[in-house]
This record gives C-alpha cells, sequence and structure tokens, in this order.
C-alpha cells in the first residue's frame, strides 16, 4: 500500500518573501525566480529543458486546468492574487511557514503584509548579517557596535522571531575561526571604513564579523533560538566549496556552542555530510529545502540518504520558496511525493512498518519544526 501524504501539515521552515508585483512577470522574470542563474541567456535558451521545471509546469497546469508556460503565464496575470496563493498553499497543505525576511527586501512585500495575504501562521528567522550591517553605519565604536548589535537581535517586530539565520557561506565561506574579542576590537576602525565606502554594505570575512557572529551564536543559545545556516547550493555569489556543513567543525564541537541548535539548510550536494554532522552532535539538525526543489527527479534518493545518515528527529522539511507562490507549492510538493516514494521503499524493505513510516512523516513535515522553534498557535 503505498502511502499518502497530500493531506499531512506542512511547516516550512525555510522560506522567504514574496515579490511585489509578481503576478504581473513575464515567462523569463518567471523563469528567474526559479533559477539561482543570473543570467540572461541561460534563462533563455536552457533553462525551459531543466526537468524541475518542466515537471513544475506540468503538475501547475494541473492543479489550474492550464497547459504549458505561456498559459500559465496568461493565467497567473488574471487570477485574483490573495486566491491564488491561498489555493497554492492550500493545495499542499502548507500550515505555516518561517520566512527570512534580509533577501532584497526592497523589491519583496514585507513580513506582515506576507502573512496577511497567505493567511496563516508565519514567524521570522533573523538574518544576522542583515542587522550588523545596519548598525554598523550607527555607531563610532566596538562597544556601541556590540551592544547595539544584541539589541538589535533582541527586537521583537509584529512577527514573532524564532530563529536567527546566517548567509556565512555567501560572505567568506563556513570554516569561521574562533577569534578573540581584542582581534575584532583592533579591526573595528577598518572594517567600518570599508563598509561605508559603499551605499550597500556588506560584510565579509573579516575578524570583526566573525567575532559578533559567534556573539550571534551566543545570543541564540540564551535566547532558545536554533540558528539557520546556509549551505550548500546558491546563487553563484558563493563558493560552493566552502559551503560544505563539514567546514563547521570547530564551531560544532566548541563546548561554548554546544547547546546553541544549529540548522543547516539546503546541504546539496552534502546531504550525506550534513546527515553525518546531525547523527554526531544533538545540537545539529538540517533541512532539505532548495536541494529537493532544484534536484527533484532525485529527491527521494536524497531523503534516502538524510535518513539512512541521520534519525527522523534531525531532518526538517523546508520549500526555499520565495518570490512566486509556485516556488513554495513545488517545494511542498516535491517534498511529500518523495518522502511518500522514499518511505514505501522502507516499508516494503521492511526496515519501517507502515505506522513508523506515518510517524517518521508527522515528525519530519510538521512536529520536528514545531519542537524545535517552540512554534505557537498550530493545530
Ligand atoms: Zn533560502
Amino acid at each position: 500500500m503505498a502511502i499518502d501524504l497530500s493531506k499531512y501539515i506542512f511547516i516550512d521552515q525555510h522560506a522567504h518573501l514574496l515579490l511585489k508585483r509578481q503576478q504581473e512577470l513575464d515567462a523569463i522574470g518567471f523563469r528567474k525566480c526559479l533559477s539561482e542563474s543570473r543570467s540572461i541567456s541561460f534563462l533563455q535558451d536552457h533553462f525551459p529543458q531543466s526537468l524541475f521545471y518542466q515537471d513544475l509546469l506540468s503538475q501547475c497546469g494541473e492543479l489550474w486546468g492550464v497547459e504549458g508556460e505561456e498559459s500559465l503565464i496568461e493565467y497567473r496575470v488574471k487570477a485574483q492574487p490573495t486566491d491564488y496563493i491561498r489555493e497554492m498553499l492550500d493545495d499542499v497543505s502548507i500550515g505555516g511557514l518561517i520566512i527570512d525576511d534580509g533577501f532584497s527586501s526592497d523589491e519583496m512585500i514585507e513580513i506582515g503584509e506576507f502573512a496577511q495575504i497567505t493567511g496563516r501562521p508565519v514567524w521570522r528567522a533573523c538574518r544576522i548579517e542583515s542587522v550588523l550591517e545596519s548598525t554598523i553605519k550607527q555607531v563610532n565604536s566596538f562597544p556601541e557596535l556590540a551592544s547595539l548589535f544584541i539589541e538589535s537581535l533582541a527586537h521583537q517586530g509584529r512577527i514573532k522571531t524564532v530563529a536567527l539565520k546566517t548567509i556565512a557561506a555567501y560572505r567568506g565561506g563556513l570554516d569561521l575561526s574562533l577569534v578573540t574579542k581584542e582581534q575584532a576590537i583592533n579591526d573595528f576602525d577598518q572594517a567600518k571604513s570599508t563598509l561605508m565606502q559603499s551605499q550597500h554594505p556588506r560584510i565579509t570575512r573579516r575578524p570583526l564579523y566573525d567575532y559578533l557572529l559567534l556573539q550571534a551564536f551566543d545570543f541564540a543559545q540564551a535566547n532558545n533560538l536554533p540558528v539557520q545556516i546556509h549551505s550548500g547550493i546558491g546563487d553563484d555569489d558563493q563558493d560552493l566549496r566552502s559551503s560544505n556543513p563539514l567546514c563547521m567543525r570547530e564551531i560544532l564541537r566548541a563546548q561554548r556552542f554546544s547547546s546553541t541548535n544549529f540548522v543547516f539548510l539546503h546541504c546539496y550536494p552534502y546531504v550525506a555530510e550534513a546527515a553525518h554532522l546531525a547523527s554526531l552532535y544533538p545540537h545539529v539538525y538540517f533541512d532539505l529545502s532548495l536541494a529537493l526543489t532544484q534536484n527533484s527527479p532525485i529527491a527521494k534518493e536524497m531523503i534516502l540518504t538524510a535518513l539512512s545518515g541521520a534519525p527522523a528527529s534531525k531532518l526538517l522539511a523546508g520549500t526555499d520558496g520565495h518570490s512566486v507562490p509556485e516556488s513554495y507549492w513545488y517545494g511542498a510538493l516535491t517534498w511529500k511525493r518523495a518522502l511518500a516514494a522514499a518511505l514505501d521503499t522502507l516499508i516494503e524493505s521492511n526496515f519501517l512498518t507502515i505506522k513508523q513510516a506515518e510517524d517518521t512523516a508527522s515528525s519530519i513535515l510538521f512536529a520536528n519544526a514545531k519542537e524545535l522553534y517552540g512554534l505557537e498557535g498550530l493545530f
């Protein structure tokens, strides 16, 4: 008997905001939202042949009764925006989302509006680098920065913060070093003047950054906030080689952070590595968000790799959805299809009973996130 997960609640533990005028996109604009490539010629000539995109179009076509990209683009322009978004989220039972609102925020809707439009519980993952870049502009000394930085991390807006998030993989890699306060103090003047030369300051690997990142991990531990870490695939702004979760070994092994919960995001192509870390350290978790979406033909194999390496209580589900509702929908759809197929295989080969498989699905699709982030207001 094939296991059916279509009605299981899906907590999206890693996603971003929607674009402001996402329904007006033309085909290239739509493709751009679903690709990590910024090359127009790639989007024009090659992207349509990506297996996941072809699958997304055909699944979406089935949902809306349209056929092909052109008809979908025409259909979504005419659809009522809120209904269109909510129907997609309902179709895959997305019951709540943790949103990293630190990405391209000028073009995106605001997080309160996102909660309103989607009509479901939304929580926030606070991006550490965005806080650091905005606080450094406002201060003139290291002590001022150190206190304003922590104050800003603690600031609660209308949407509750349930996690911190770091994009260190994009800012020099995950091989962070345990820098001293003195090194950070000595770096302050130069770091500030380098950042102030740009209109859009962008902190990259240097002692001050590493020091404050580690301070943020301490803050997270004291406030019971898991730290999400971008790892594995993303756009070409990062060096994929240094976004391997294994690069974090020194931090993961440090006694100082032994009670900070870390959640590696995406992880592809380092799924086995992330699973191994999650099987070694009680405070390490991982998700397969963008990894599954962009590689959906092998999603089942990735889930089997993850579940072979680590207990199901360490694996979380996310979509990395952003910009267009189709990305959240396809992410959750891919998760459910692939998880069902992986669990069927495990039942057939006698690794799990049906009951155990159903419990595994509940853990991964919502219970793990609910517990790890202390999500309230859910069923
Ligand atoms: Zn993301």
